[in-house]
């Protein structure tokens, strides 16, 4: 048996999520609590026969009697929030991130003592509504899928038989391939499909041929380092959009980006003798603190590194149908400001019914969005 005062060691939760876990059920300690906040979210629900929100409900109830037309209504009814079952779970999991925590499903299981394949499919579904507020950031950049190739460890339904989960990735590339081929018209670069993209786990150019703002922004780099405010007068071109393109520009290895925030042209010399960039980048490597001094050298130089190391260590590898929902759930972890308190609760609440036919039909497409900064 295990005693109470040590179990979060035993499951080996870490602390601080266990702290935060104790905080939020310190707080929302029964189910009535939970569908209070789930049902605040939507303004308290209105009457489905006549559209009053006159209605008449016990607290914790989520049965309404509506007073105008005595009619009653579900209030969870066509919601994110449709016949689940454990408010707690749902709304815990949803309070973590807007909380800044993030856990595996595996921990949340054991956090919310719900069963694993409950807080997979809590996280899913979470990480669907997210995903939707990500295709509507406008400076997401676009990036071949098959650069994460190496977290593609676990098997889906879409995973070939009788072979490794990397095959998943191989697969989809070739027929992507066999699409753009058979389409005379499809250019390569919008799909995804250039030659390189056939060997998983080695991390393709995306850029074949620069044109428009990229290769304008290419064309003012040199050896001289220049600054991101240099590259924003000489181009007009906005610093939103501008980030979005140095990225691109440094995971295609033509751009390097250095400490305060400068650039310089990418060659082989220039990488393997340049200082690592400072930490505290503006850029995709905010939110990521490497351990040690080694770590610095070794993981710094990629950002594409410092995601898959986060997900390495938060998740532990995944399927490759689902690394785009993966990328959902790291931007809403990291990026405070757009997911602080009660943003979440909301995306969900008016997102509509999510049901375990759509997260079985998810395929992550061969270029995913990511958002410069996370
Ligand atoms: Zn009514």
């Amino acid at each position: 048996m295990t005693s109470p005062s040590n179990r979060n060691s035993d499951d080996g939760l870490p602390d601080t999520l266990h702290q935060r876990w104790l905080e939020f059920v310190s707080q929302y300690g029964s189910e009535a609590d939970c569908w209070e906040a789930l049902f605040s979210a939507t303004g308290g629900g209105k009457c489905q026969h006549c559209g009053s929100e006159d209605i008449d409900r016990a607290y914790g109830a989520r049965v309404a009697k509506c007073r105008s037309c005595d009619n009653t209504t579900r209030l969870t009814a066509g919601t994110f929030f449709q016949n689940i079952r454990n408010p707690q779970a749902w709304f815990g999991a949803i309070w973590l991130f807007e909380h800044g925590e993030i856990a595996n499903a595996n921990q949340f299981h054991k956090l919310a003592k719900v069963a694993y394949s409950t807080a997979w499919e809590i996280y899913r579904k979470i990480s669907l509504v997210v995903q939707n507020d990500m295709e509507a950031e406008s400076d997401s950049v676009s990036l071949s899928s098959g650069l994460f190739a190496r977290l593609f460890s676990k098997r889906s339904l879409e995973t070939p038989a009788h072979v490794h989960p990397i095959e998943e990735q191989t697969e989809m590339e070739k027929s992507e391939w066999g699409a753009a081929q058979s389409d005379p018209s499809a250019s390569p670069g919008a799909h995804g499909a250039s030659p390189g993209m056939t060997q998983p786990g080695v991390p393709t150019p995306f850029l074949n041929e620069l044109s428009g703002p990229a290769k304008e922004v290419n064309d003012c780099l040199s050896k001289e380092p220049i600054s991101l405010e240099e590259l924003c007068n000489l181009t007009k071109i906005p610093a939103g959009q501008l980030s979005a393109i140095l990225v691109m520009l440094e995971l295609d290895e033509r751009a390097l980006g250095l400490a305060g925030n400068k650039f310089v042209r990418s060659t082989p010399a220039v990488r393997a003798t340049a200082a690592p960039r400072a930490v505290a980048s503006p850029n995709v490597l905010n939110g990521f603190q490497p351990s040690t001094a080694e770590d610095i050298d070794s993981e710094l130089m990629s950002p594409i590194n410092v995601i898959v190391r986060f997900f390495k260590e938060t998740f532990h590898g995944m399927a490759r149908k689902y690394l785009q929902l993966y990328l959902a759930l790291r931007w809403c972890y990291l990026a405070r400001d757009r997911w602080q308190e009660g943003a979440l609760l909301r995306a969900c609440s008016q997102f509509g019914t999510v049901d375990s036919e759509d997260i079985r039909a998810y395929v992550t497409p061969p270029l995913v969005k990511v958002l410069p900064r996370f």
